[in-house]
């Protein structure tokens, strides 16, 4: 018997053992259960050791019948495989994120510019074109740089503007700036541009210019 062997061996080398021998094979509810522990514990163990790659996630409990891949509880072949049985059309593509060939009903296909083989791929995609430090979200957290010769120029517009509108977004449309910028110059966020002057001084006409803009040290300039 191994009875020898629990004596000497922790609950954790052993679900280690378990694992590595034969990746993905058994959740961690089946684990527990093998190990004589709560499932609990056996996530406990796993995340701690950062092994969650090689247990099989839950909802895996059946594989299809005609091409062995992981399918989700109750059903017997995957979507692609029941697809082909119904006799549907399916044309042959390339993953756009890693290249893989699969295959996908053909109006669905049609359906779509960009095809990915899995989620993990469409997400990886996305996490890649649209995420951090893409396009507009480097542009925002990008690090306010010192100005030359050591002054910023600031604006009282945001003083003055309860006299003649009602709101920021009043403002801007007046000023022919989009009504993102005028937030954007009010947190300090962007530099006030000759766009946004010429469009001040338009929606304020009472105003000189030296009465809507006034430069101030750059408190940037003297840290760095
Ligand atoms: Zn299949
Ligand atoms: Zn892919």
């Amino acid at each position: 018997m191994a009875m020898s062997e629990v004596g000497i061996k922790t609950t954790r080398d052993r679900l280690v053992q378990i694992i590595t021998a034969e990746p993905k094979k058994y959740s961690q509810a089946e684990l527990g259960r093998m190990l004589g522990v709560s499932r609990e514990r056996a996530r406990e163990i796993v995340k701690r050791l950062s092994l969650s790659h090689l247990v099989r996630p839950k909802h895996w409990s059946f594989y299809c019948l005609d091409c062995g891949k992981p399918i989700y509880h109750g059903a017997t072949r995957c979507r692609q495989c029941w697809l082909k049985i119904y006799g549907a059309k399916m044309v042959s593509l390339t993953c756009d994120f890693c290249g893989k060939q699969f295959e996908r009903k053909e109006s669905e296909a049609k359906r779509h510019k960009f095809h990915f083989c899995s989620r993990s791929c469409i997400g990886k995609h996305a996490g890649r074109y649209y995420g951090f430090g893409t396009g507009k979200a480097r542009e925002k957290f990008k690090m306010p740089q010192p100005s030359p010769n050591g002054r910023k120029l600031r604006t009282r517009v945001f003083e003055l503007y309860n006299e003649d509108y009602l709101s920021l977004v009043q403002v801007a449309q007046a000023m022919g700036i989009a009504n993102s910028q005028i937030y954007r110059v009010r947190d300090g966020k962007h530099p006030i541009n000759e766009k946004f002057i010429i469009g001040a001084l338009k929606a304020f006409p009472g105003y000189k210019l030296g009465e809507l803009f006034y430069v101030v040290p750059d408190n940037n300039n003297s840290i760095g």
